[in-house]
């Protein structure tokens, strides 16, 4: 009776209701919360494969735990255009984040196979187990497999129970030794349709955005020793206050992320010691966080902001040490997926396509190691992601669904590709 019913819906209905059922799909009651290679990981495996099913795609899952499903061509074995994203999720997350890339592709090929109709080259459909990196120390295993840059040694890696990802896969059904031999072949180009997880295309009223490239990144940890002493009996002109030095730092990382678009910088954690009401501080360590779309921007900002900050600490007498603890090169979409993706937008939306970074990390970024990829980012609430109130609307799912497909359908693997 429900496939009956079901059979009426749009598209991209029958995928917004989709993605309300995989939320039952949790390890958590009352959250979603769908780690790696969980229960609830499994559970969603096999429910998003008896869909793919129903199109008439016979899916597995693979030996890291992704489901990989093939929609031929006209001619089988032709080079595949693979389409997907991530159905493991942060705790208490939102339905849309990667769940809704993976459901999309399904669509693309569900709306293809509802007539029969076959392309020049593969439609491949994909649902990687693990993007976030919740459980295990490693994140985008089930990419990395697929790309071929699977690290062995993260089979040996435990979670908090102290279970390796070896174990876990074995559990799971998979065989950990397979993991190395997955690196996809004829892969022609790699697509992801995601939520923004940030507000610019709400601001600008738009339901979606073709992605330039992924920020690269740089975090920095700064220490900033002053001298502590009595609020009330230390004069302001004979202090070493370490948190108004720090304080006067921040300032200036937020000015300079400013004066250029698309730089973001933030100081999201700050220590003071001692931390008390009538004492000078003493000492402040403090993060920071600077991601660009391109790597010259961000080394150059890195650079101004480290002198800036030396600066200032001379000026106020003040000791600083900045110590870089993390750096990840930006990824820059493939020139032919973001052109093939912007003319779909146009097609479908009748208006020019925003294009703009992603400040988050996604599967897209190590499919790019693999071959061509890019991504589509569709509108979401408040920018708010990783969160129980992510929020998507039909109207917007169907714009960015549309455009999938346009995109499917105009996308031709091979000679015609830009570099
Ligand atoms: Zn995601």
């Amino acid at each position: 009776m429900i496939d009956v019913l079901a059979s009426n819906e749009s598209p991209a209905h029958r995928m917004m209701r989709r993605l309300d059922e995989l939320v039952k799909f949790s390890d958590e009651d009352g959250a979603l919360t769908r780690l790696y290679l969980s229960k609830a990981h499994r559970e969603a495996a096999k429910q998003f494969i008896a869909w793919c099913a129903e199109a008439g795609v016979d899916a597995k899952i693979d030996a890291s735990g992704n489901v990989w499903g093939r929609y031929e061509g006209k001619a089988p074995g032709a080079p595949a255009l693979m389409l997907g994203s991530h159905i493991d999720t942060v705790r208490n997350a939102g339905r849309y984040d990667g769940n809704l890339g993976a459901l999309a592709a399904l669509a693309v090929v569900e709306a293809l196979a509802a007539s029969g109709e076959r392309l020049d080259h593969a439609v491949e459909i994909v649902a990687f187990g693990d993007e976030e990196g919740v459980r295990f120390p490693t994140t985008l295993t089930g990419s990395r497999a697929l790309a071929g840059l699977f690290a062995r040694a993260a089979l040996d890696q435990k979670d908090a129970d102290g279970v390796t990802m070896r174990d876990a896969l074995v559990a799971f059904g998979c065989d950990p030794d397979g993991v190395g031999a997955l690196r996809g072949r004829n892969i022609a180009a790699f697509v992801e349709l995601h939520i923004e997880q940030g507000p610019v295309l709400e601001a600008e009223n738009l339901a979606v955005g073709v992605v330039t490239a992924i920020n690269g990144a740089t975090r920095l940890h700064a220490k900033v020793v002053g001298l502590a002493g009595h609020s009330g009996a230390v004069p302001m002109g004979l202090r070493r206050d370490a948190l108004t030095a720090a304080a006067e730092m921040m300032l200036l990382i937020e000015a300079r992320a400013r004066i250029e678009d698309d730089l973001v910088g933030t100081v999201g954690r700050v220590d003071v010691e001692p931390g008390a009401v009538n004492v000078i501080p003493g000492e402040v360590r403090f993060t920071v966080d600077i991601r660009a779309p391109r790597d010259e921007q961000r080394r150059r900002a890195v650079s101004d902001i480290s002198k800036r900050l030396s600066a200032i600490a001379a000026t106020r007498n003040v000791e600083l040490t900045l110590t870089q603890t993390h750096e990840a090169g930006a990824y820059a979409c493939h020139a032919s997926v973001i052109a093939g993706l912007k003319d779909s937008v146009e097609r479908v939306y009748g208006a020019p396509a925003r294009l703009l970074p992603s400040g988050a990390g996604h599967d897209t970024m190590v499919m790019g190691q693999l071959c061509p990829a890019g991504m589509l980012f569709l509108r979401c609430k408040g920018g708010i992601s990783h969160n129980p109130e992510e929020s998507i609307t039909t109207e917007d799912a169907e714009v960015g669904l549309t455009s999938l497909i346009d995109f499917t359908r105009h996308f031709q693997a091979g000679p015609k590709r830009a570099t």
